[in-house]
């Protein structure tokens, strides 16, 4: 499915010229330290001009006009406090985007690689967590992490930052949202493995591409990941006492067999999810909705329950 991006967005250069000044962005840092318990804090005009080290009255007020006629600070009674569009100017600064890099680890995780029986690791570089096997050399999952998600001296820190933004982002992505900018996601499958030197079965292994219409973020992923927070698979988790979202995308504590393509046209692909002999097996189409689902219960459980 295609979707057309809105054309009423787009790069506004009195807007960003209104930020792009050191004492703006002063500014807007030290009203955005008084956002706090969901509420918009607010300085008054003397406060800001001392927090920020200016000594001229009309120097301050000239900045925070510029700030004003953009829309990302307003005056009340009290003072001066961020509109929302001043407190996501605020929040893109603090998220670490525009700062460098951290490099951190690689850390060993308490998780092995099916393929060689080593422990899988992660490590943080270029604003993006790896997760990779260093004894295969090959990297399993990498993701975008602003490195406000985690603090480089605690490697469990970014552990949960890499499970967090893989949950959301998988969350986002199937829902058609961009994280990032907020617009439409389109979704397809595609053969990224066709004619490279690879085995048969991953030649023939359908992933998905999801690409946003508005800022062209782009991920492929297995058929898999499209089924992990589908309801049938939730509850099939939950009735055995697993919470996928607890764990690492890298590898989830159930089995995850290969998908398999039913057809191409319409696109049908079937994923099945398998744990301790019972299994869910979902159809997919190329929009990610679910068109079949099956359960196959072991022998014991259907036994059990009629
Ligand atoms: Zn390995
Ligand atoms: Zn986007």
């Amino acid at each position: 499915m295609s979707r057309q991006p809105p054309d009423h967005v787009g790069l506004d250069d009195e807007a960003l010229k209104a930020v792009a000044n050191e004492t703006r962005l002063r500014i807007i840092a030290s009203l955005g330290a008084v956002v706090r318990d969901g509420r918009y804090g607010t300085r008054r005009f003397s406060e800001l001009m001392e927090q920020i080290g200016l000594s001229d009255s009309g120097q301050t007020t000239y900045h925070l006009d510029k700030l004003r006629e953009q829309g990302y600070v307003e005056r009340t009674e009290e003072g001066y406090r961020l509109t929302l569009r001043g407190l996501r100017i605020y929040q893109f600064v603090r998220s670490g985007v525009l700062s460098g890099s951290p490099a951190v680890g690689p850390f060993e995780l308490d998780l092995d690689h099916e393929e060689c029986g080593k422990p899988l690791s992660i490590r943080y570089e270029d604003h993006r967590v790896y997760g990779e096997c260093e004894h295969c050399d090959v990297v399993i999952e990498g993701s975008p992490l602003r490195p406000s998600a985690f603090d480089p001296e605690r490697p469990e820190s970014l552990r949960e930052g890499m499970r967090k933004q893989m949950w959301s982002e998988n969350f986002a992505l199937t829902q058609g949202y961009c994280l990032y900018c907020g617009g439409s996601v389109d979704t397809g499958f595609d053969y990224p493995y066709r004619g490279s030197d690879v085995d048969d079965a991953t030649e023939s292994e359908p992933v998905i591409r999801f690409n946003c219409t508005v800022c062209h973020w782009f991920l492929t992923t297995g058929v898999e990941y499209a089924g992990y927070l589908h309801p049938a698979v939730v509850s099939f988790c939950h009735r055995r006492g697993i919470d996928l979202r607890e764990h690492l995308m890298l590898k989830v504590p159930i089995e995850v067999q290969r998908p398999r393509i039913r057809s191409e046209d319409p696109w049908r692909v079937t994923v099945t999810y398998a744990y301790e002999g019972d299994s869910i097996t979902l159809t997919f189409d190329d929009d990610l909705t679910v068109h079949e689902i099956e359960r196959e219960a072991s022998p014991i459980e259907s036994d059990a329950s009629p």
